[in-house]
């Protein structure tokens, strides 16, 4: 199966809900949509110039968490259209980009429960670390340390209690669609050790959520570092394709990001080659380089 067959029976198996919270979405960076799984849906939110929110609900109990709800108005009206009850904030690090909201979320839906793994965490008030497990309605969430952006960075592993359904996974500013966050409080070795060894090993098809919308720009650079990867060349023509359409490229999944996301190829002759070293750290800590100077076209 070539990867553009792979997209277009993802996009099959996540039929895009139409764009909702007009009136809110329309000077946004993307359409909002909504993803629907047997027992849990994820709306997907854009906020700020290029940051997306979720929006996670429980389809047994109507529980629901906010994932970075960094404005919070948004957030609410996502809760009121849907009839869901909100009980937890999920923050994936204390970047005001993601965590800038808390407080007046909070403030709005008194009692809420504010998770995340750093205390510069905006109204945390349920301090968890790499590990931890909790439920949101009857959705089971792990907790994975992700340290390297910033030192308190943790991604959400969202099941459900039916082995057969789909995973889902919040990945904050650790995993992009194509690429990585920068390593602001971390080294290669640690975000290596977070994009292969703890993000890697997910099952190919648990769904990738992430904190930005850096897909077409990720996707460009990695055409400049690993051009004969035809899974690669594909999926920048469906993500240009998208954005054309102001739709979000979100999500995709973790077998998809092992094709193509150079930052998880590390270990790949071509991407060694590239970067003219023989170690997947070493390898990272070059890619990430020369990402950081890079300009796309
Ligand atoms: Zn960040």
């Amino acid at each position: 199966m070539t990867e553009l067959t792979a997209n277009r029976l993802f996009s099959a198996v996540f039929p895009l809900a139409a764009s909702f919270h007009n009136s809110c979405c329309n000077s946004s960076h993307s359409k909002g949509s909504i993803v629907q799984l047997d027992n849990m849906n994820v709306h997907v939110l854009p906020a700020l110039d290029d940051n997306y929110m979720y929006l996670l609900v429980d389809k047994r109990t109507k529980q629901a968490a906010a994932i970075d709800p960094v404005e919070p108005e948004k957030m609410i009206e996502a809760v009121e259209d849907t009839g869901v009850n909100l009980v937890a904030i999920l923050t994936t690090h204390h970047h005001l980009d993601h965590a800038g909201g808390n407080k007046n979320l909070v403030k709005m839906v008194p009692g809420l429960k504010v998770y995340g793994a750093d205390d510069r965490i905006k109204a945390l008030n349920t301090p968890i670390s790499g590990g931890d497990q909790f439920q949101i309605g009857s959705l089971q969430v792990q907790c994975l340390s992700t340290p390297c952006h910033t030192s308190g960075h943790i991604c959400y592993y969202v099941t459900s209690s039916d082995p057969e359904e789909r995973p889902v996974v919040f990945t904050g500013d650790t995993l992009f669609v194509g690429g990585c966050g920068r390593f602001f409080e971390g080294t290669a070795e640690e975000m290596y050790r977070a994009l292969v060894k703890v993000l890697g090993v997910l099952p190919d098809q648990t769904a990738v959520f992430c904190g930005h919308e850096y897909t077409v720009t990720n996707l460009k650079f990695a055409t400049h570092v690993d051009g004969k990867n035809l899974a690669l060349r594909e999926k920048l023509s469906w993500a240009l394709e998208m954005r054309n359409q102001g739709q979000p490229t979100i999500p995709s999944t973790i077998g998809e990001e092992l094709s193509y996301n150079p930052f998880m190829r590390v270990g790949e002759k071509a991407l060694q080659m590239h970067t003219g070293q023989n170690d997947p750290v070493a390898t990272m800590a070059a890619l990430r380089a020369e990402k950081d100077n890079f300009r796309a076209t």
